[in-house]
Parts: C-alpha cells; structure tokens; sequence
C-alpha cells in the first residue's frame, strides 16, 4: 500500500516531476551554466508560464529565491524604509516579525500586531492600529500554522486605504493554489514546496513595478540578495549566485502544464466543501475546524483540533491506513492535525481521506 501524504509542507509533489527530471538529464539541464543562453530561455519561459497560469501582471517582477525565509530577510534589508507593521494570528507571521525586528534593530522600527485567531482581520482594524508612519505592511495570506487566511476584501481594502505604503504578503501555502489580488500587493513570495507541488529548496518572489522602484531608490548593496542586485540581474532573467537551475526548469514544465489558477482554485474549492461535510459530524468526538469562521478560513489547509489524546489516536489510525495527516505546528502542535489541500494531492487520494474521516474515524473513536 502505497502512503499518500497530506502533510502541508515540504507535501507532495506532482508525480509528473520524475519524467520532468528525466527530460532535464537527457536535454542537459543540470549542468547547464547559469549565465548561458539556454539557462535564460528556462529562467524566461518558467516566469512567463508562472505569470500567464497564476494571472500575475506583465509589468511585475518575479526572482528566484532560496526560501520563503529568505524573503523575509530580503524584505526587512532592502525594501522597508523607515518601519514596518506586522500584522499576524499565527506561527509563521510571528516568525517573519521577529526576524524582521533583529535584523532591523536599531535601524528601522518593526511594529508587531498579532491578533487573535478567531478574529476576521479586516483594513479599518489595521488603520486604526497604526498610530506610526508605517511604510511597509507585511501580512501573511494563508497562515499554515492554524489554517486561517485573510478575508478576500482586506487586500485591496489595505491598498485603498494606504495607497503609498508597500505592501508585503507571505503566500507561502496559498500561492498556486486559489488566485491571489496581485493588483493590490506589491511583494508577494512563497516557496515552492506547498501548492507548487515542487520539490523544496526554493522559492518565488513577485514585487510590483513600485516595490521594484522602492528598492531602487534605497539602493542598499550589503547582502548577496540585496534587492537592488537582484533587479540587475533579473533584467536578463539570472540570479546573484548559482540557483536551483533544476526547480526553476520543474516549476517551468508544471506552469505549462498545470489549468489557469481559477481551475485550480475551482477544484480545491469543491474539496474544501467534501472535507467540511465529512469532518462536521466529527464534532461528536470533539473534533471541530479550528477556524470557525468561514470568511477567514483558509481553502488550502485545513487544521482541525480536538484534545491531544483524540487527536494522537487520528493520526495514528489514519497512519494505519497509509494516511499520512500534517501534525499541528506551533502553539497548535498537540491539539489539532493538519489536512493539505494542495493541487498536486489527486481525487482518489482524497477520496481516501474522505472514506477515513466518514467509514473509519468513527468505528475507531
Ligand atoms: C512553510 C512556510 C514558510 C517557510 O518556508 P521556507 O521555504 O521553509 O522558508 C513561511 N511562511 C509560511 C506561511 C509557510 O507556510
């Protein structure tokens, strides 16, 4: 039997990966230099099938990273000018200000606003908080960690209401999942790891024709990834040091072949639905949705608590069954699992987990 993973990251990758390997070995792809004609052509290709597929605009920028970490780093040296606003429920917006705010100490203010997670987070509430002239907003779009999103309106809401201000999101478990207000935003990054469907080890950073200028006009040079370098490099399609010329030849092949993002999102949707009726009825052995609220409840992972005891017996029975579920992660480690809902996970597979849920959960609890 084989197992399937429903783990949100590092999760499963699109089987088709291992042909895609096969062709980069046979076309010589993984020896290929990265300042050479035909590097450009697959960085080229892969930002020009990532924008199509994903509906980022023509005039944005898209650079290569390492990790969604990374981005962190490169948003707090290059692009805040003099604070930033944290705005976060959950583990990894925390982690992105607390990197934020030691990296900038003593140079740039970093203001943390967490909040808590049952709470919708809405634009009037950011504007009200900010007492400071805040010049980048840094917001997580879907935090993995307890499976919560941002409402579909406060993006742009954000944007009306502070129209100069940069505005930073971390899509990491969301990116290439559901479509993404990128009209609105001016750095969006995620690693490829999640809805990707990729292999880990780097990650995607799109900056709008604003955030490109910010950078520009700051012009810090400390860092290998210094923004500014980034640009200069970028504008023919490299990189400032030797990239995962591998992962950027996968993502090229999986954008050509994945449908548009509203196909994609349309899919994850109707899954969404299949687990929400399965895991309801759950509520008789204590397991609920972690996020109540449906408005800010995440389509790409799905985090569901119950007592640690309960929740230990799930995983393991489910593991029985070749299942394997994401544990909790951060405050949230014991009391809840965590279902990815990832484009690459195919119907059967949920099929599977759907059968779990309904047949075998509850002959077990
Ligand atoms: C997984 C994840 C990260 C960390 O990604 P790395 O590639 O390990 O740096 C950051 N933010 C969010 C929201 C994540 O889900």
């Amino acid at each position: 039997m084989q197992t399937i993973s429903f783990y949100p990251g590092p999760s499963k990758v699109y089987p088709e990966t291992v042909a895609f390997f096969a062709d980069a070995h046979k076309h010589q792809v993984l020896s290929s230099n990265h300042r050479s004609p035909e590097f450009v052509e697959i960085s080229r290709s892969a930002i020009q099938a990532l924008k199509e597929k994903l509906g980022i605009p023509q005039e944005y920028w898209v650079f290569y990273t390492s990790s969604a970490t990374e981005c962190w780093e490169i948003i707090a040296q290059s692009l805040i000018d003099q604070g930033s606003k944290h705005i976060y429920n959950g583990a990894f917006g925390g982690k992105w200000s607390d990197y934020t705010a030691r990296i900038n100490a003593g140079k740039r203010i970093t203001q943390a606003y967490p909040f808590p997670i049952q709470e919708v987070m809405s634009a009037q509430k950011i504007k009200a908080q900010s007492s400071l002239a805040t010049d980048t907003f840094c917001l997580t779009h879907n935090e993995t960690s307890n499976g919560s999103t941002l409402p579909a309106e406060c993006l742009p809401e954000l944007r009306r209401l502070f129209p100069q201000s940069l505005i930073a999101v971390d899509a990491t478990s969301s990116m290439a999942g559901v479509s993404l207000p990128y009209q609105s935003v001016d750095v969006l990054f995620a690693s490829v790891q999640k809805c990707f469907g990729l292999p880990a080890g780097m990650a995607l950073m799109v900056c709008s024709p604003r955030a490109i200028a910010k950078a520009q006009a700051l012009n810090r040079q400390h860092h290998y990834n210094s923004l500014a370098f980034m640009i200069d490099k970028m504008q023919d399609w490299q990189t400032t040091y030797t990239p995962n010329v591998l992962n950027i030849y996968l993502l090229m092949r999986v954008m050509e072949m994945v449908p548009p993002i509203q196909e994609v999102e349309a899919r994850l949707l109707r899954r969404l639905a299949r687990y929400e009726q399965s895991i309801e009825p759950l509520k008789n052995f204590g397991l609920t949705l972690l996020i109540a609220d449906k408005r800010h409840r995440s389509k790409t992972v799905i985090a569901v608590k119950g007592e640690s005891k309960i929740i230990q017996q799930v995983k393991a029975a489910a593991r029985q069954k070749g299942i394997i579920l994401g544990n909790g992660y951060g405050k949230w480690k014991e009391q809840t699992f965590r279902i990815a809902n990832f484009p690459a996970i195919n119907d059967q597979e949920v099929d599977r987990l759907i059968q779990f849920l309904e047949e075998d959960l509850p002959k077990i609890l």
